[in-house]
């Protein structure tokens, strides 16, 4: 196996981390299938961008949470771009609650989202790779599903848990069809999900505040996800399976004491 003949399917590939896994597996000579819930617009515009550089690209709309149109998701792209070969779970919704504001619908509806959008995309990619004996996934967990303290962010911590055992078990199911199951856990990244509708003067005192908590004083960026995401996707990774990579610029606040 060689990067040119694989096809990658990158959901939420069409903003933020997802957007720059989707860009850097391109640039690596892999076919890319955009998967995108609502910015149609901005998946297409991802693909352009791949094709204006030479690569293969299709912008596939899917929510996550629905099994069926992610099924079809993937049939599309078997058939535009190839057998796929890497799928990389990105897709993701934050949902800030405390035991007090606690919503049942929104953390279902989270959950679902982060969760069992990672199980619904890896059982409708499975058959392929099981045929073709190859095929890499990696899940985008986050660094809350190991225990930071970030005020809110309980019950997204359990999702992020939920695909962190996932990972590991899907390996341990996978493992002798020759797929490997890995996971990315992010520290905190700049991106529409962490920016949200903060002010300018409201992120600069969280970006200072969390850059102070990393040992590399600084948080991240959607590439520094992408390039550990691409090391797991890569055909010579094919010996590890079941580990979850955190890149978070080395945080120091897991128990809270800071
Ligand atoms: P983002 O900028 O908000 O982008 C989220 C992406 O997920 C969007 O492209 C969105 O699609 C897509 N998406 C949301 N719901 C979906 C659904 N039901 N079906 C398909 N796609 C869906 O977020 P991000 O920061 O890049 O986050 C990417 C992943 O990293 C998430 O899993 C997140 O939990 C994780 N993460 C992020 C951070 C961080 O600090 N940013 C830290 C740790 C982990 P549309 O464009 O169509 O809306």
């Amino acid at each position: 196996m060689t990067w040119s003949n694989q096809v990658a399917v990158v959901t939420g590939g069409a903003r933020g981390i997802g957007r720059a896994i989707a860009l850097l597996l391109a640039k690596r000579g892999a076919a890319v299938c955009v998967n995108y819930a609502a910015r149609a617009d901005a998946a297409e515009q991802v693909a352009s961008e791949i094709e204006g550089k030479g690569g293969r690209a299709i912008a596939a709309g899917a929510d996550v949470a629905d099994f069926r149109a992610v099924q079809v998701m993937i049939e599309q792209a078997e058939t535009q771009l190839g057998p796929v070969t890497i799928l990389v779970n990105n897709a993701g919704v934050s949902h800030q609650a405390t035991l007090d504001t606690f919503d049942y619908e929104q953390f279902d509806r989270m959950r679902r989202v982060n969760a069992d959008g990672i199980i619904h995309a890896t059982r409708a990619a499975m058959a392929g790779m099981r045929t073709r004996r190859y095929g890499r996934i990696v899940n985008v967990a986050s660094i809350a599903a190991i225990g930071t303290a970030l005020p809110g962010n309980a019950f997204y911590a359990a999702t992020k848990a939920e695909a962190a055992i996932l990972t590991r078990r899907f390996a341990m199911e996978l493992g002798g069809d020759g797929i490997t199951v890995n996971a990315v856990a992010p520290g905190f990244v700049r991106t529409d999900m962490t920016q949200g509708k903060r002010s300018a003067d409201e992120w600069e005192a969280i970006e200072k505040n969390l850059a102070e908590r990393t040992m590399m004083r600084r948080i991240g960026q959607p590439a520094d996800i992408a390039n550990a995401v691409t090391f797991l996707a890569a055909p010579e990774a094919g010996w590890v399976t079941a580990q979850m990579l955190v890149v978070d610029g080395g945080r120091m606040d897991y128990i809270g004491h800071s």
